[in-house]
């Protein structure tokens, strides 16, 4: 079948609006939102690369899912409800089988949270995906990083590590056939509806994408605090764990990266919600440290103070 670039736009990217404030989406220069009064608009955009975020033998609906996961974990960790996104692809062809599982993965977590696709660009060249998406707050509440203080108690969401060891399994063919362990690097979940609960109650709060140790510390430096945290405190799969022990790097999880949980803080008066809170969500929440006055990050393990080499993935290290 012989597509033109706006057939294949029309094809697999123009899908009906979930939104009122919608006046016009795909089709026209620019896509033109109605915004409520008092809501604040957030935007974020991540591009994934082949070769650099994903490997050529990825999955195109996991490819699809992900690419829109990562920028709605962004929402998420600012507390913002997601509305909107666009898409700008690079391919290096028209393949339709490809196509079809790519935008069936993207519009499956869309529809899972409401959010439309609105615009976007198509090129040729080699396989890129970026994604912008936006979302709204209301005025003030959104989370950010420079909110924690002396005294506040640090949270993660959910399992680390668990992505990170499923791409080292893949990289070094290392026999990791936990199931879970791979969907969690090529579907991760965005916390989007913890953190909207966590407005409100969070002093600060971050998407875990490079490395909880690294984002932590954007965290510390945005706030001008330190932090001190006990990594027996988090909670680890089962695969993850008996990594670290066979290996020795008892850093792995906290440095592995690709987890889209959140870290955030919280004022010691909130625990009793977040405890509240924190027993409803289908995953688990660990409360891992605090935030001093001092100006770093100490890590503990079992009481004793780690090492740690490098705290995450930066692209140009
Ligand atoms: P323009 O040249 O005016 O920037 P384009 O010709 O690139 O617009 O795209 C035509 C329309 O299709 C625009 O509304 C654009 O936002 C939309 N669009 C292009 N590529 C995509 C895509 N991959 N997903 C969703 N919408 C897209
Ligand atoms: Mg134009």
């Amino acid at each position: 079948m012989q597509l033109s670039e706006f057939g294949l736009i029309g094809r697999y990217f123009n899908r009906a609006s979930q939104h009122k404030g919608l006046i016009k989406g795909v089709g026209d220069d620019c896509a033109v939102i109605n915004i409520e009064p008092h809501m604040q608009l957030l935007m974020t955009v991540d591009t994934l690369v082949e070769g650099v975020h994903f490997s050529p033998d990825v999955q195109p609906d996991d490819l699809g899912y992900k690419a829109l996961a990562v920028s709605l974990s962004d929402l998420a960790a600012c507390g913002a409800e997601p509305r909107y996104a666009t898409l700008a692809i690079t391919l290096p062809q028209v393949d339709h089988d490809w196509l079809q599982m790519f935008s069936s993965g993207l519009f499956e977590l869309a529809g899972q949270y409401n959010v439309d696709l609105i615009g976007g660009d198509t090129t040729r060249g080699p396989l890129t995906v970026t994604i912008q998406a936006s979302g709204v707050a209301p005025h003030g509440q959104a989370l950010l990083r420079n909110g924690a203080r002396e005294g506040d108690l640090i949270y993660v969401t959910g399992q680390i590590g668990d992505a990170g060891l499923a791409l080292q399994s893949n990289l070094n063919q290392l026999n990791y056939n936990d199931v879970t362990i791979h969907k969690r690097l090529n579907r991760p979940e965005p916390r989007v509806q913890a953190g909207l609960e966590l407005r409100q109650l969070a002093s600060a709060c971050i998407d875990v994408s490079d490395g909880l140790l690294a984002d932590l510390a954007h965290i510390l430096k945005s706030s001008q605090v330190g932090a001190g945290i006990e990594l027996s405190r988090l909670d680890l799969s089962e695969s993850v764990r008996r990594y670290q022990e066979h290996t020795g790097r008892l850093d792995f999880a906290v440095t592995a990266g690709d987890d889209y949980e959140l870290c955030f803080t919280v004022p010691p008066e909130h625990q009793n919600e977040i405890d509240k809170l924190s027993r409803q969500w289908p995953f688990h929440c660990s409360l891992i440290g605090a935030i001093d006055h001092s100006d770093t990050l100490t890590v503990l393990n079992n009481g004793d103070p780690l090492e740690i080499r490098h705290q995450g993935f930066q692209h140009f290290s």
